[in-house]
């Protein structure tokens, strides 16, 4: 890298990268005798000491169950659980703690709002609204509804960018379209939907929004009332926090109308064998034992994007896009698989000659780690006629040197493989 090259600590930015990578305990370690590279973001992200600490803190001293009890420990655990809840809140700027269900994460999320949201309202001839670059975990809970009640699944078309068509959108949405389930940023192509327009054109047609924020949340600051949608969801592994744990944020007219999602503990006030009286927001969508340390955990790793800022945090991560993508684009024979306008820090793409998994293969041998396969976006992987391609997925504590290694061992990769 010359001189003239960013560095990690460029002052626009003004991250200290290397100070941040002291705090993540797994990035201190070699793979195959070379230091870890690690670029599979997108998939999960590594935890800070800090999230670590507080977790373990919490089953060191802290932990009984939530709800239930009236002695000591429970009601630190309560405190604890439900102060991550108005963490959370703040986070996405939602107006209340009754808008922020905790669940298992992305997936649990909009397979609530497909079965309790959407499943009782439909029927044939309504119509439910996807784009053709959803991860799996926004196309699946759709077809299910379809299958269930005989509403039409009808998928927004992408360019050869891997943009989302406006104006077909535009044409598609109508009278009898009950949701519009779209990506914030897609996790194979690195795609930012500019969500906002899509919104704006669903409210005038009085159409909930559903945003799929996996690959959104950790990476921009998000504001669930400026951008106006009705469900936001998102996973704590893909934002510093602990796997288990995933936030549903949902407007909160549209909650207290929707019936319960699953039944047991903790989401009634009354049960008699005749009659069930539920639960108030947000505990009505929280049946059983609900995962304490993980909401912990995730409170930790929002305080801890907070500390750095979200917005520096974006500015660095679009630094390492611009010069990875210009990095990798020197590698012959390289092709980078979606080029939309506006892009978070992922980039896909293949090797001509070369199967991604074999360039994953090898790289690992190098030390980095990137992820090859379909991504759980097989409609993708098919509009743009490739099998697989191979991802590698940024965060803010990867460096510009983490990029360089990369471009030298895909240049071995292609002098073993070629
Ligand atoms: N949506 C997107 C865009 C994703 O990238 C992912 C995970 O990769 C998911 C949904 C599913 O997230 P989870 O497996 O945490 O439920």
């Amino acid at each position: 890298m010359s001189a003239a090259e960013p560095r990690f600590d460029t002052p626009s930015a003004g991250l200290d990268v290397a100070a941040i990578r002291r705090d993540f305990p797994v990035l201190e370690q070699t793979i195959n005798g070379r230091p870890l590279v690690y670029l599979d973001n997108a998939a999960s992200s590594q935890r800070p000491r800090q999230v670590i600490e507080a977790i373990s803190s919490y089953y060191e001293r802290d932990h009984a169950n939530v709800h239930r009890g009236v002695h000591t420990l429970s009601q630190r655990a309560t405190d604890a659980f439900e102060g991550a809840r108005d963490v959370v809140r703040r986070f996405v700027n939602a107006r209340a703690t009754q808008e922020i269900v905790f669940v298992r994460g992305t997936t649990e999320a909009i397979n609530l709002v497909a079965q309790s949201f959407v499943r009782p309202k439909v029927g044939p001839g309504d119509e439910l609204l996807i784009s053709g670059l959803e991860h799996h975990a926004n196309i699946v809970p759709w077809k299910l509804v379809s299958e269930q009640t005989g509403a039409t699944l009808k998928v927004i078309p992408i360019d050869e960018r891997g943009e989302v068509d406006f104006q077909a959108f535009e044409r598609m949405i109508g009278p009898r379209t009950r949701i519009l389930a779209l990506a914030h940023v897609s996790n194979a192509l690195g795609t930012v939907v500019p969500v906002e327009r899509f919104i704006a054109v669903a409210r005038r047609h009085g159409v909930p929004v559903l945003l799929d924020g996996a690959q959104g949340v950790a990476h921009d600051a998000v504001d669930v009332q400026a951008l106006d949608c009705d469900f936001y969801c998102f996973s704590g592994h893909k934002m510093l926090g602990p796997t288990g744990i995933g936030v549903l944020y949902g407007r909160r007219e549209l909650l207290e109308d929707m019936p319960p999602w699953q039944g047991g503990g903790d989401m009634i006030l009354a049960v008699t064998f005749e009659q069930i009286t539920y639960n108030q927001l947000p505990w009505k969508f929280e049946a059983g034992t609900p995962p304490i340390a993980g909401a912990i955990g995730l409170a930790a790793a929002i305080h801890y994007l907070e500390a750095i800022g979200m917005k520096r945090i974006a500015a660095y991560e679009a630094e390492l896009l611009e010069y990875a993508t210009r990095r990798l684009l020197t590698v012959p024979g390289l092709r980078i698989v979606g080029t939309a306008e506006r892009k978070a820090a992922v980039i896909s793409f293949v090797l001509e000659g070369v199967h991604p998994h074999d360039i994953g293969t090898i790289l690992d041998t190098e030390g980095v780690a990137i992820r090859t396969g379909h991504h759980c976006a097989m409609p993708v992987m098919d509009f743009f006629r490739v099998p697989a391609t191979a991802r590698a997925s940024m965060s803010f504590y990867n460096t510009f040197e983490e990029i360089d290694a990369l471009v030298a061992a895909l240049e071995r990769a292609r002098s073993i493989l070629t």
